[in-house]
């Protein structure tokens, strides 16, 4: 393992004079922001090899040979990691500690793998026959391909040639599997873990590539696929595009948190880079620590929905566990942040970003405009909606100022509320203001995990609210409610007339004949009732498994 721990690194990264660097072995000169020279890799000689210092990254447009000063010593000069790290702390004056007895890292051969299937990947985009399908999609969404290339971008084409290509290039099958590349079907076969999708390539902190998102290209499920968890892949502990974007995240003194892969493409295209967003699922605590070593004021910046909402203030209370300035930023409706900076560019979402306010002001915004603060039951409510985020505030200073916003909107005394506060020490994980819309809109999305709750969800009246609201959050989706409400009681009959058939079974083989027929004629009765209040109780059972469970 290498023993240089990862901030240094960053600290010799950050450093370092690329441009100084390869221009010792490169005649660049300057193109805008960026530099220009002949490929030393491929050995052109045209100004085809770009130095992106704003990145941090050299790319060819030829070759597309592509890394940061480190990779760039260790393709041109063959270095491994550690010496290259070494070698460029030296030139800018860091001491690193000796290397201590340590042996190679033990996860080294996946690094190699993944690597491997990355530059393989990325070239199936650029010139793969089968990579015209991902070529297309990308040109549909208005993305040049060669803006994307450099970003690492790839497609994983539907057959086998993956495997193919891996063999060639002598990785064994143990090693992609583990490292996550090839799946083992139940009938012991291999196969590549994506297909027919269009790579986003996910990096640790150090800038490594260790797995992959996959957006689908066609039918079927699911859309978005990453790399299952390996030794090398947690994706609760990265996050999409850190390693790109943590040096503008310290020069803009902000991050901007987006829920998908496609919005941070299109910011940091359009120029706004301090964008990074989770993979694919909720902010946890991991990836909240990690955007605080790179900066103190966030904004996050997901849709303006309900779900959207609930994920804005779920994340941002893990943000503000980490003592971070957490902001909103407000989407119009129907856009996400793709969206609009497609429409109305760079300059449209800067105006948004500058209009963010702090993630308790949007809280009480929304709760404001639901109502909540006009009435004394709801006044309450919006408390239990506000208490959550206030404990969460690490931040002595911040949790004083929520305490008296919330008081004074409230309309309490604020030496209550502090005892309400420190009644549950921090750490409620609830869910936000939008959990709770007007009982005249029923819009979330997700079904509920059972008829039950179905049903409980719709049977509940306002004045049980807590449990209305947890209900509520997990939602009916676009459903219609007396369709649901109907599905819901029929499925809860169905189950007893299933249990009724389950007691006559029991019984029938202990009974005279003259009782068999009878029960028997008991059974048809039953059954018909059960198939005529829910058709598909069978294939509904047995989709879910067991039944009765
Ligand atoms: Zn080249």
């Amino acid at each position: 393992m290498s023993l240089i721990p990862d901030d240094v690194i960053d600290q010799v990264r950050e450093a370092a004079d690329l441009v100084g660097i390869i221009g010792e072995h490169v005649e660049l000169k300057r193109s805008g922001s960026d530099y220009r020279g002949p490929c030393p890799f491929h050995g052109g000689t045209h100004r085809n090899f770009a130095v992106i210092p704003k990145k941090g990254m050299f790319y060819c447009f030829v070759c597309h040979e592509a890394g940061d000063v480190f990779t760039f010593f260790m393709k041109r000069l063959g270095m491994d990691y550690p010496t290259a790290v070494r070698e460029v702390a030296r030139r800018v004056g860091i001491t690193i500690p000796e290397r201590g007895p340590s042996g190679p890292d033990p996860h080294e051969p996946l690094y190699s793998a993944v690597a491997a299937a990355a530059d393989w990947f990325a070239r199936q985009l650029r010139e793969g026959p089968e990579g015209d399908v991902a070529r297309q999609y990308l040109g549909s969404r208005g993305l040049d391909l060669e803006t994307v290339l450099p970003l690492g971008l790839g497609y994983a084409p539907t057959g086998r040639s993956f495997l193919d290509a891996m063999k060639s290039l002598g990785l064994r099958d143990e090693v992609l599997l583990e490292a996550g590349l090839l799946i083992k079907r139940e009938d012991g076969t291999l196969a590549p873990s994506f297909r027919g999708r269009l790579l986003f390539p996910i990096h640790d902190p150090r800038a490594r590539v260790v797995g992959f998102g996959g957006r689908l290209l066609g039918a079927g499920e699911p859309k978005y696929l990453n790399s299952s968890e390996t030794p090398i892949f947690h994706k609760g502990r990265l996050l999409y595009n850190l390693h790109a974007a943590k040096h503008a995240m310290r020069k803009a003194e902000r991050a901007i948190l987006v829920e998908g892969y496609f919005d941070v493409l299109r910011l940091s295209l359009a120029g706004i880079e301090e964008v990074v967003a989770p993979l694919g699922t909720g902010l946890t605590s991991d990836q909240a620590q990690l955007i605080r070593r790179h900066a103190s004021h966030i904004i996050l910046l997901y849709d303006s929905d309900e779900a959207g909402l609930r994920a804005t203030f779920r994340g941002a209370d893990e943000l503000l566990r980490e003592r971070l300035r957490v902001s909103v930023a407000t989407l119009p409706p129907g856009e996400d942040p793709d969206t609009l900076v497609q429409r109305r560019g760079a300059a449209g979402l800067e105006a948004i970003l500058k209009d963010a306010v702090d993630v308790f002001e949007r809280k009480l915004q929304i709760l404001e405009r639901k109502g909540f603060l006009g009435t004394l039951p709801g006044r309450r409510r919006a408390l239990d909606r506000l208490l959550p985020t206030i404990r969460a505030a690490a931040d002595p200073i911040t949790q004083e100022l929520y305490m008296s916003r919330a008081a004074e909107a409230a309309g309490v005394r604020k030496d209550v509320l502090e005892r309400e506060v420190a009644s549950r020490g921090g750490g409620g994980r609830e869910t936000g203001p939008a959990a709770a819309p007007p009982a005249s809109r029923l819009p979330p999305p997700e079904l509920p995990a059972s008829a039950e709750k179905t049903l409980l969800l719709l049977l509940l009246s306002e004045t049980s609210a807590r449990a209305y609201e947890e209900l509520r959050a997990e939602g009916l989706g676009d459903r219609d409610p007396n369709a649901l409400y109907e599905r819901a009681v029929n499925f809860i009959e169905a189950r007893r007339l299933e249990r009724q058939l389950e007691q006559i079974d029991q019984r029938l083989p202990f009974e005279t004949p003259e009782v068999q027929a009878s029960l028997i004629a008991e059974k048809r009765r039953v059954f018909d009732e059960l198939r005529k209040r829910y058709p598909r109780y069978k294939i509904a059972m047995r989709r879910r498994g067991a039944p009765g469970t």
